[in-house]
């Protein structure tokens, strides 16, 4: 895959499906930001195992619902790199209970790491990457964006969100040549999933066509396609990894 930029900003990159799309990213030539919460180690081992592979990757710590932090992160990397020229929206939680149940934090808490902070990501790389007229951005929205699912009301809200405000994005960036894309994970391997009781994995299992989980792999290469030169035409797109679950 080919890629004009030289550096990318994964929020929640030290586990799950954000380790494998820096890792594939780093393989791929770019000097990759793993951003992390809460565990260092994590993301200082991740750094490591890209080091030793040959690649360039760089710590950064900073929580994705503070804008404040965020927008610092970000205009540490353009002073020390020149530039941001790509960016992945990762970062996410769940807390999933049914609408009855569900208070207006536990909404909130939500719609607050998994769309406010890929709003506030998209609009301060919106600013540096106009600078240079180049650069994409992939939001990590989910299946249940598209599809809804019962117990996830905020998580449905919060991805639906992403993806609407993506297209929004794209058509505000594309008069710079900068393009926002979402891709839609169904049920990949994860701590995120590995929560979900056998039975709720087994009737995944039996409805997807592919009969399989996916693979954190599958989406970060899936991410690496809509951030390169391969996707230059394609901006305000969502694209769906689930194994055929919703066509
Ligand atoms: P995961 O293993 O639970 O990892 C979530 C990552 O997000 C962690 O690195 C976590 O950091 C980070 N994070 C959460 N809140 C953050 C914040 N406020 N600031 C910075 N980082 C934060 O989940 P995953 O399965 O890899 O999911 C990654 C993304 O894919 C999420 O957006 C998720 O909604 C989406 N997705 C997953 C699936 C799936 O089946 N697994 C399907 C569709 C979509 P800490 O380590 O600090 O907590």
């Amino acid at each position: 895959m080919k890629f004009s930029g030289k550096n990318v900003l994964v929020t929640g990159g030290s586990r799950g499906i954000g380790a494998e799309i820096c890792k594939v990213l780093a393989n791929f030539g770019l000097k990759v930001w793993i951003n992390y919460r809460s565990n260092p180690d994590l993301a200082d081992a991740l750094k490591a195992q890209i080091q030793n592979d040959g690649g360039n990757a760089a710590v950064i710590k900073f929580d994705a619902t503070n804008e404040a932090e965020f927008a610092e992160a970000i205009n540490l990397i353009v002073q020390s790199d020149g530039e941001l020229s790509y960016l992945v929206n990762n970062a996410g939680i769940t807390n999933d209970k049914l609408a009855i149940r569900m208070s207006l934090d536990d909404f909130n808490s939500v719609i607050d790491a998994n769309l406010k902070s890929a709003f506030i990501g998209s609009r301060e790389a919106l600013k540096v990457m106009s600078k240079k007229r180049f650069g994409s951005v992939v939001n990590v929205a989910s299946i249940v964006g598209e599809m809804g699912n019962a117990g996830q009301t905020n998580y449905a809200a919060s991805k639906g969100g992403m993806i609407a405000m993506s297209k929004s994005f794209a058509k505000e960036g594309a008069s710079r040549n900068i393009r926002f894309n979402s891709v839609t994970p169904g049920f990949i391997a994860t701590d995120m999933t590995d929560s979900l009781s056998d039975e709720i994995k087994a009737n995944y299992l039996a409805n997807i066509p592919l009969k399989r989980l996916g693979e954190a792999k599958e989406v970060a290469t899936a991410v690496a396609f809509l951030l390169s030169d391969y996707s230059s035409y394609i901006t305000g797109d969502t694209l769906k990894i689930n194994g055929g679950l919703y066509m």
